[in-house]
């Protein structure tokens, strides 16, 4: 969703814990690599890859950073996690780091302490990361990157993100000066490319800028080696963004068969948001009403949309799109994330395809496919349990007790 304040970006809290990063990065890197020589051994009852393959009774083995070995084993282990299952690190494409509640109870609201926001924004990436998302795409601000690279140091605890750094709106901008944003965006090191091609559940989701303006955005982005990611709500916005070679599509909610069908076709990521942005809006209506187009009728047009969230996901997915796992997370969502995968079973999924949504096909739109998402030898030791078998209960995903990420622990129930 669009950022209606860019005044409650946390940015000068956390260009400071930037700027402390040098000061702290040696000892804090060391601290990490503390983990010295021994591995590392951790046993559940089913260990689940990230690509659909379960081991029950599995022992996965990380050393330092990484997995070094994940199979079936006697003998003792670091942890015994009973009747757990083990994950890959969850991954969500789409959240919203920078938003939070104000002081004064409201989004939006005004006059928050430096101290407030950055402690607001640190919090949200706490949250996050305890929820078992290790990898979240943040679409993004400009508190990102200072957060992103604390996180990245060892500075803070957060999940690892990647960012746009800003959102590009077409509005009159030409061409060329679109592609001039996002090389600009590139320059400030933005990990992707954020474009809004429609307007918001709120204003009806309409096409809201040309065919050029899609072409140029998406074009340079891949010109200068980023992604591009697209809110395209209507089926208009849809086309033109697969017409333009776009990365991804953002929500979709109003997607027909023909756009569904294009998606597919050009192979594009689609990223519908069926189970947390639009509940959470709805469930902290008191906290949103009166900031931008969260107004009655907004609040109404959300209500409306609530019913045909599972509708569109089930179509794009009997036709075979690939959705990776974004729930577009804001200000009280944050820790929430995994209601979206369980929205998508509820949906019509099958809880194996919603984990390998929020794990190995989260991580190959991201480009981190052969990094991060899947438990296999080589890959990060990004590292969650949730109890019970989650393959027979996704609720169980939503109750995470044990997360680990780049081989250290972060909780351990
Ligand atoms: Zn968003």
């Amino acid at each position: 969703m669009k950022t209606p304040f860019t005044a409650s970006l946390a940015i000068s809290g956390l260009a400071m814990l930037a700027f402390g990063i040098t000061v702290f990065a040696q000892g804090g890197a060391q601290a990490g690599r503390g983990r010295n020589g021994a591995p590392i051994t951790i046993r559940a009852a089913h260990v689940f890859d990230g690509k659909g393959g379960v081991i029950q009774n599995g022992v996965v083995e990380v050393q330092g950073s990484k997995i070094i070995a994940v199979d079936k084993r006697e003998g003792p282990v670091t942890y015994d996690l009973g009747d757990a299952t083990l994950l890959p690190g969850m991954i969500d494409v789409h959240v919203h780091l920078n938003w939070y509640f104000s002081s004064n109870g409201k989004y939006g609201g005004r006059g928050d302490t430096a101290d407030y926001q950055t402690q607001a924004v640190l919090d949200n990436a706490r949250k996050t990361l305890m929820a078992g998302f290790t990898t979240v795409q943040s679409l993004g601000a400009a508190s990102d990157k200072p957060l992103r690279d604390a996180i990245a140091a060892g500075v803070v605890v957060g999940p690892r993100i990647l960012t746009s750094i800003s959102q590009i709106q077409g509005g009159t901008l030409t061409p060329d000066q679109l592609r001039e944003r996002v090389r600009q965006a590139k320059a400030q090191g933005a990990d992707v490319i954020k474009f809004f091609a429609s307007g918001s559940i709120r204003d009806g989701g309409k096409m809201n800028v040309t065919q050029a303006q899609v072409d140029a955005v998406c074009g340079e982005a891949k010109a200068v080696g980023l992604r591009s990611l697209v809110h395209a709500h209507d089926p208009a916005s849809i086309m033109a963004s697969v017409k333009a070679g776009c990365t991804q599509i953002e929500h979709g909610l109003f997607a027909d068969d023909a756009s569904i069908t294009a998606m597919k076709d050009a192979n594009v990521y689609f990223d519908p948001n069926i189970g947390l942005v639009l509940q959470n809006y709805l469930w902290n209506k008191d906290h949103y009403l009166g900031s931008g187009n969260f107004n009655d009728e907004g609040f109404a047009a959300m209500e409306r949309a609530l019913p045909n969230l599972p509708v569109v996901f089930k179509k794009a997915l009997d036709a075979g799109v690939r959705m990776p796992m974004g729930t577009d997370a804001v200000a009280g969502a944050h820790g929430e994330n995994a209601r979206e995968i369980i929205a998508r079973v509820h949906a019509g999924q099958s809880t194996t395809g919603a984990l390998i949504g929020a794990t190995s096909l989260a991580a190959e739109s991201l480009g981190l496919g052969t990094t991060i998402g899947t438990l296999a030898p080589g890959f990060e030791a990004d590292i969650v349990a949730v109890p019970g078998d989650a393959i027979a209960d996704i609720t169980n995903v939503h109750r995470t007790t044990f997360v680990m990420k780049g081989g250290r622990i972060y909780k351990k129930n």
